[in-house]
């Protein structure tokens, strides 16, 4: 985003001159809104509720004081940011008894097992004992890149090669942090580098097998238009608990981060901000919603 404020500011005259909002001097600013959307690469129809969002929000009754029109219009927008994001930050779901279980879902390259070991540091950092679970057995490369990742933050990593399926490599992971008492375990999963039938059906057997507290579903932050397909198909076929949104730190247009919550009623958990293990953050809406504004 470029500063939605910025590119909203030559709106604002008519706003500025009529002394309050009105059905018809907020047109203008409405069509830069939905113009900066649309260029950051949020989908369209998240685009749509989100515009008629916002003008029912600032026609509306609420008097705020000692706002401007201009300010009020802003004051709104932000607000309906941040409800999309999901409002407050979300935290993992906390088992009742047990260990917590990870499941790490989402396309090759995303950036998902970089995650799972970006997770399972910032875990360990909050005195946890983490286990990692390696199943992708279709790149036997993926489990030695785990493998290194886990001894680089010193998190123990189980693999069973890659003749064993998945689901039973997952429920044997389980099944070892249970009785090492372990208090997390984060299962990485294979990726594709499309949606295919058996990739979901695999994984909903993964899921099944360990039954997750959290399902989180890895979203480049590229990926821009095409999220909101990317996020209900995986959604619709394992049920996720949130979003772990990869590669902040590169040029993206941010538009995923506005569509995965409005698609799926899941919110974005994390975000990864870099290749290091470190670069792991919870996600702030209202930070988020600063930043779009600019
Ligand atoms: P997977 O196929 O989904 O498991 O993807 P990987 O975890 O192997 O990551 C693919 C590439 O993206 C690797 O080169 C990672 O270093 C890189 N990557 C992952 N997360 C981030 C991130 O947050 N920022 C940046 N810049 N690169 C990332």
């Amino acid at each position: 985003f470029d500063g939605l404020s910025r590119s909203l500011e030559k709106a604002w005259d008519s706003v500025r001159r009529d002394g309050k909002l009105t059905a018809e001097n907020v047109k203008e600013p409405m069509r830069e809104i939905r113009r900066a959307l649309l260029e950051a690469d949020v989908s369209l129809p998240v685009v749509r509720r989100f515009v008629k969002k916002v003008e029912e929000a600032a026609l509306g009754e609420r008097v705020v004081k000692g706002l401007s029109p201009d300010q009020k219009l802003v004051k709104v927008v932000y607000e309906e940011l941040k409800t999309l994001m999901g409002g407050q930050q979300a935290e993992l779901v906390q088992p009742k008894y047990g260990p917590s279980v990870i499941l790490m879902a989402g396309l090759q390259g995303t950036g998902k097992t970089t995650a799972a070991g970006k997770l399972a540091l910032h875990l360990k950092k909050k005195g946890l004992k983490v286990l990692l679970v390696a199943t992708d057995v279709y790149r036997p490369a993926a489990i030695d890149q785990l493998v290194t990742l886990g001894s680089r933050i010193e998190v123990p990593v189980f693999e069973l090669g890659t003749d064993v399926k998945p689901p039973e490599i997952a429920r044997q992971g389980l099944e070892k942090a249970k009785q090492e008492e372990y208090d997390a375990v984060i299962v990485d999963t294979a990726g594709r580098l499309q949606i295919d039938e058996r990739l979901m059906e695999e994984l909903r057997e993964t899921k099944a097998a360990v039954n997750p507290t959290d399902t989180l579903l890895v979203v480049d932050a590229m990926t821009g238009q095409e999220a909101a397909g990317l996020v209900k198909a995986f959604n619709d076929a394992v049920d996720i608990t949130g979003a772990v949104l990869t590669k902040m730190d590169g040029d993206s247009r941010g538009g995923a981060a506005l569509s995965i919550k409005e698609v799926s009623g899941r919110p974005i958990k994390f975000v990864g901000t870099g290749e290091k293990m470190e670069a792991l953050e919870p996600f702030y809406p209202e930070r988020m919603a600063s930043r779009i504004l600019g």
